[in-house]
């Protein structure tokens, strides 16, 4: 079998008919025979795409073709088309949804008015100068966080990134207004939109971690200032940076440490997804969120 890849990019670029370009990347990727999610708005291209390597390479050639994409990086990882179900091209209001598209402002550069981009080592450059002052920001969703973040990292009260704007204007955060405070996210295109809109709101000294997450812990693993483990939005749910990574998360049933993200078995009426340990997760009275109509109905099941 050949080998194959799975391609993750993004690029903030202006795109006058993102219609036109959704069509030319949907024939593109079926040409090619890749699969995978690719989001076009007015303001860029955000795809996850599998495919045997060589169809990928060519990918990334033609794609480039594209003066707003010519300098895109594109992440290769471990994987290939059979990781997702289908192909998906579509164009959307946002390429990462903050509820935000009347106040993005992107031009030939990128987003105008984002955070100073740290690449990891300016990071560490940053708190060796500033010490406590640096303040770590979660830009993902609170339960990303349950399992790993930057150590002492504020993480907002969030389920989705449409919380975003919400949870900044709520005064809750507006002691950090005048520190420097260093969003983070996982590949870094959340932080992209999220240190626009902090900047607009009176946040004074904002920078976003440059490759986000992933960047990071190819740099320092569990070496640095990050603690736990990655999620991630694939199949394998979450990844480690080596194996000495602290165990941050616990089974919300009975307390012990896990790391593993369970859909609560009450699929009808509940959608969460749970952390829970091995042991709970494997008898189904106990595999589910916590809530009494979940656990009735666990029960129930289990009965039956
Ligand atoms: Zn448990
Ligand atoms: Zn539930």
């Amino acid at each position: 079998m050949a080998l194959s890849k799975i391609l993750l990019y993004y690029t903030f670029t202006p795109i006058a008919d993102p219609t036109a370009v959704m069509l030319w990347q949907r024939d593109l990727c079926e040409s090619l025979g890749l699969k995978g999610r690719i989001i076009i708005s007015e303001h860029g291209i955000n795809g996850t795409v599998g495919g045997e390597m060589a169809a990928c390479k060519k990918y990334v050639r033609k794609t480039r073709e594209y003066p707003g994409f010519k300098g895109m990086e594109f992440k290769w990882s471990e994987g290939g088309a059979e990781d997702f179900p289908k192909l998906s091209v579509k164009v959307r209001d946002e390429i990462v949804s903050f509820g935000a598209r009347g106040e993005l402002k992107v031009d030939e550069n990128g987003v105008v008015g984002g955070g100073q981009h740290l690449k990891p080592g300016e990071v560490h450059e940053l708190v060796e100068k500033r010490g406590e002052d640096v303040v770590f920001f979660d830009g993902r969703n609170a339960m990303e966080a349950q399992i790993g973040k930057f150590r002492d990292a504020v993480v907002p009260d969030v389920d989705t990134t449409h919380d975003f704007i919400a949870e900044l204007e709520s005064g809750k955060y507006d002691w950090m207004k005048d520190k420097p405070v260093v969003s983070y996210c996982t590949g870094g295109i959340r932080c992209e939109v999220l240190s626009s809109l902090m900047k607009n709101r009176g946040f004074s000294e904002v920078y976003q971690l440059d490759g986000g997450i992933v960047r990071y812990g190819e740099k320092y693993g569990n070496q640095g200032l990050w603690e736990g483990s990655l999620y991630v939005f694939d199949k394998r749910m979450h990844v480690e940076f080596g194996e000495d990574a602290a165990e941050l998360g616990h089974c919300v049933l009975c307390g012990n440490p896990s790391n593993t993200f369970v859909n609560c078995v009450n699929e009808d009426t509940c959608r969460r997804q749970v952390l829970l340990c091995d042991d709970c997760s494997s008898h189904i009275a106990t595999s589910h969120c916590g809530r009494p109509d979940c656990a009735a109905v666990a029960a129930e099941l289990a009965a039956s």
